[in-house]
């Protein structure tokens, strides 16, 4: 018989040879349990099976989807990682057959630290790409660079050939300029006048007010430099210069024009004059692709919940709402959906171009509509921290939040150890 003394001191050596062997694979294979950790607009921990799952499930909305006719067959995606450029990337792989090159900035795992979810997204996407005998690779770098642009162009000299449809995708906070060296920041400010409004924390749920005084002139400037068109033109013109952009080719670029609610900070704001820029580039663009017969637009999409759109105050309350309503009339789309729409029904499948009186394609429409935007306006001044779980889908866009770093997807065990090793194979 057994004394309890002794069990105890078995049951003891069991944990401590327990804990041993977890120390053991935590130093061999940085097994680990991840959870989210939140901190603001962005979560500093990422889920590499999550975020396979999440690749996973936009692939398999496309799959589920009829077959895009008269799709692109060789795709650049620049910012390939997330959000638009990723499901842009997606619905051409999947729902067109095409070979994809994608750049993107995304930082590798680090001393027991994820990589971010750019990164195991795209290890993903490639794998399963690869898999159906897809080619698709990814350059790692800063698109701004000159380096980077020359590694595309080598790239594709050597394995692609020239390209059909460039998708344009970038949404960053600095640039450092090509040529002088210089770092311009972009700025999310309110221009001419300051701006008092108010805005939600995703993760907390809490509504409060913010103000913010007026850009100064340096500041704009700075913003069109990082997200306006300058950078879309110059990867536009090295494209052509070296013969890589195939007849018929197609550059598309992504815009946001919104409602009143968020005009002040956004469309008359500093992005907004960025994004005006991005726009009047459009045109410089087609001069480039009008001997191919080519096309260049900018499209206006949807607000949707991406790590862009999150750091932007006042948007995220008005997308709560937004999520709401138009989910409420089933006409919510989120990333993949809207992409699927954007090629199927604007730009291939032999359908005849709509544009607006600037030549952009409107993928906006359903967003847009004035009955959803007549219930958001309505409501936004009765919205509090009392009240915002119930009038707004703050839910749905918090869920929204946590998947985009591999958080909250069904058929993931998050209390299982996983590792954060996740490697390129090419
Ligand atoms: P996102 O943050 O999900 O994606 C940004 C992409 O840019 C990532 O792939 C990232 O790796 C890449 N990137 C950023 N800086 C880079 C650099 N220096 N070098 C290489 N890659 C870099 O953002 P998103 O919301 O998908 O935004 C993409 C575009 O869509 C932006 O122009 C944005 O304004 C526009 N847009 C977004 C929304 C929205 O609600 N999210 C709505 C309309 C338009």
């Amino acid at each position: 018989m057994v004394s309890q003394e002794s069990q105890r001191t078995q049951d003891e050596c069991i944990r401590e040879l327990i804990d041993y062997l977890k120390i053991m694979a935590t130093d061999l294979f940085s097994i680990s349990v991840i959870k989210p950790k939140v901190r603001g607009f962005v979560c500093i921990t990422t889920h590499p099976d999550g975020c396979a799952a999440h690749v996973k499930e936009q692939i398999e909305f496309i799959q589920s989807k009829s077959k895009i006719q008269g799709g692109p067959k060789k795709v650049l995606v620049i910012g390939c990682s997330t959000g638009y450029g990723l499901a842009s990337r997606i619905t051409a792989a999947f729902g067109c057959e095409a070979d994809t090159l994608g750049v993107f900035s995304g930082r590798s795992y680090n001393n027991g630290r994820p990589a971010s979810p750019g990164w195991y997204n795209t290890i993903a996407l490639e794998n399963e790409a690869q898999k159906l005998g897809f080619y698709a690779k990814s350059i790692k770098g800063d698109a701004f660079s000159n380096a980077t642009k020359q590694e595309v162009i080598d790239t594709l000299k050597a394995e692609l050939g020239p390209v059909d449809l460039v998708v344009y995708s970038l949404a960053s906070a600095r640039r450092i300029d090509p040529k002088t060296g210089e770092v311009y920041k972009s700025a999310l400010k309110p221009v001419g006048k300051a701006f008092s409004g108010k805005t939600v924390d995703t993760d907390k749920k809490i509504v409060t007010e913010i103000s913010l005084e007026p850009a100064t002139d340096k500041e704009v400037m700075d913003t069109i430099k990082v997200m306006g068109g300058e950078d879309w033109k110059m990867w536009m013109h090295i494209l052509g210069e070296n013969e890589l952009l195939a007849k018929g080719c197609i550059s598309i670029a992504y815009s946001y024009i919104g409602p009143e609610i968020t005009k002040p900070l956004y469309r008359d704001g500093t992005i907004g004059k960025a994004k005006e820029d991005l726009e009047n580039t459009a045109e410089a663009i087609q001069k480039i692709l009008t001997p191919l017969n080519g096309r260049a637009h900018v499209v206006i999409s949807k607000a949707i919940v991406t790590q862009a759109s999150s750091a932007i105050p006042v948007l995220s309350l008005y997308v709560a709402l937004l999520f709401k309503f138009m989910k409420e009339q089933g006409t919510h789309e989120d990333c993949i959906q809207q992409i699927y729409r954007l090629f199927a029904s604007k730009l291939y499948n032999h359908v005849e171009l709509e544009t607006d009186e600037a030549n952009r394609i409107r993928i906006d429409d359903l967003e847009m509509q004035t009955d959803i935007q007549a219930k958001i306006q309505a409501l936004w001044n009765t919205i509090t921290t009392e009240n915002v779980c119930e009038l707004t889908d703050i839910q749905g866009c918090s869920n929204d939040f946590l998947k985009l770093f591999g958080f909250g997807m069904p058929n993931i065990d998050y209390e299982k150890g996983t590792t954060i090793e996740r490697d390129f194979s090419n």
